[in-house]
């Protein structure tokens, strides 16, 4: 057992374009930036680190197959999942209502559910409509990521996405904290109707103790709804406070600041910071 913390990573502010490079030939944050003009932006999403916008997952076990002397030839990165993959990856959600109900969603948007499923060498992220999947990750952590990034998924399908160039700098830091506080709240309740081992999304711990000591009604009751709401007011209130594990992990900022610098770097000369 160990309790290393395997962190996905985050998705651009602007997800509407792919990022040049490629995603898979940046180093540092797994940041998935649509950027029209990179540069100073661009940088910022790199400085902010693998935890930026936590989508962590914390590894329980060693994997039971950890060989990864060949991944490079089986899993290229953005090379495309294979269909046997993918399957072990997104099967097992079949088990999780709410993770059908957001897939459901999705096929609504797409008309199907085919969208991109990629390997990556910087975590698991949605971006630009398609899902990257760490390929040195296990299965069960693999699982735990898609839970929290078919949120994601959703919200730029449904034309949700936070746009830093067109939103104002409150509309842009809202959206963009709203969507992540949705993806772990919806990947709580889903990993809590799948019961997966090996793997657990960042925070969930602590929110099951917060279930437990708040609500215990809603848990006995299996009110999803209701545990849904509470884990999105738990998430927030650990954004908004800058709890430990919930700031950028190089600069070391609650996120709230950090986007709304962010946006200010998108807006040079732009004088509404507060
Ligand atoms: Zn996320």
């Amino acid at each position: 057992m160990r309790a290393a913390g395997t962190r996905t990573t985050a998705d651009g502010p602007t997800p509407g374009r792919a990022p040049s490079p490629a995603p898979a030939t940046r180093s540092g944050s797994g940041r998935g930036v649509g950027l029209h003009d990179g540069g100073a932006l661009l940088e910022l999403q790199r400085q902010a680190g693998n935890r930026a916008v936590t989508h962590a997952v914390t590894v329980q076990r060693d994997p039971p197959d950890a060989g990864t002397g060949d991944l490079d030839t089986r899993r290229p990165v953005g090379g495309t999942v294979p269909a046997d993959v993918r399957a072990q990856v997104f099967d097992p959600l079949a088990g999780a209502p709410r993770a059908q109900q957001i897939l459901s969603a999705i096929r609504a948007l797409r008309g199907d559910l085919a969208f991109p499923v990629r390997w990556s060498s910087r975590g698991t992220y949605h971006q630009a409509g398609e899902i990257w999947l760490d390929r040195t990750w296990t299965t069960a952590q693999l699982i735990v990521a898609v839970e929290h990034e078919l949120t994601h998924l959703h919200t730029f399908l449904a034309g949700n996405a936070a746009n830093i160039t067109t939103m104002t700098r409150e509309a842009f830091v809202a959206a963009k904290m709203d969507d992540e506080i949705a993806a772990h709240a919806a990947g709580y309740v889903a990993h809590m109707q799948l019961g997966t081992a090996g793997a657990e999304p960042q925070g969930y711990t602590a929110f099951q103790q917060h279930l437990r000591a708040t609500d215990a009604e809603a848990l006995r009751a299996r009110d999803w709804a209701r545990i849904e709401a509470l884990a999105r007011t738990w998430v927030r209130a650990q954004y908004r406070t800058g709890a430990p594990g919930w700031r950028t992990s190089n600069t070391d900022e609650n996120y709230y600041d950090y986007w709304g610098a962010a946006w200010d770097r998108a807006h040079p000369g732009t004088t509404t910071r507060p």
